[in-house]
């Protein structure tokens, strides 16, 4: 899983996030069991690198322990508050409840945005399994995930 792809360079994107923004995030999907758990990530994005600066967790509109949607008035709500602290909309999240942090043919099906990062944490153990990918004309790559310790850096 680690280092496997040959992307070219300047292919190469990874998403940043805090280690309270995962926990924000797996209590959030552990608390829609057995449904899918859903939000959107928001923060800044400099030569591929995304930094997250608010997890905001959503209701899953389906209510569904396979898939997902977002409300567009909750999506519209996150945009106007990433908005007015500069940040964009970085991307999604969502649980598989019962299967791995691969994305389903749903997924795939689902996706349209290439900027976006798609995280998926698996609730199939007791530690969670997060993945981040994007889009691509190949379908989903990896995106790597780094956590950080930004208590001391300016938000
Ligand atoms: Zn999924």
């Amino acid at each position: 899983m680690d280092g496997g792809e040959a992307q070219p360079e300047s292919e190469m994107t990874m998403i940043e996030l805090t280690e309270r923004d995962r926990d924000t995030i797996v209590s959030w999907v552990r608390n829609c069991q057995p449904e899918e758990g859903c939000g959107l990530l928001a923060g800044k994005v400099q030569d591929g690198r995304k930094t997250v600066h608010k997890v905001y967790p959503l209701e899953n509109r389906d209510a569904s322990p396979v898939h997902f949607s977002l409300d567009p008035r909750d999506q519209f709500e996150v945009l106007a508050d990433a908005r007015m602290h500069g940040w964009t909309v970085l991307g999604n999240f969502h649980s598989h409840p019962t299967t791995p942090a691969r994305p389903s043919e749903e997924d795939l099906r689902l996706a349209f945005d290439r900027e976006a990062c798609y995280l998926i944490i698996s609730l199939i153990h007791d530690v969670p399994e997060i993945r981040a990918f994007r889009l691509t004309d190949d379908g989903f790559v990896p995106e790597d995930i780094v956590i950080v310790d930004r208590t001391t850096m300016d938000q």
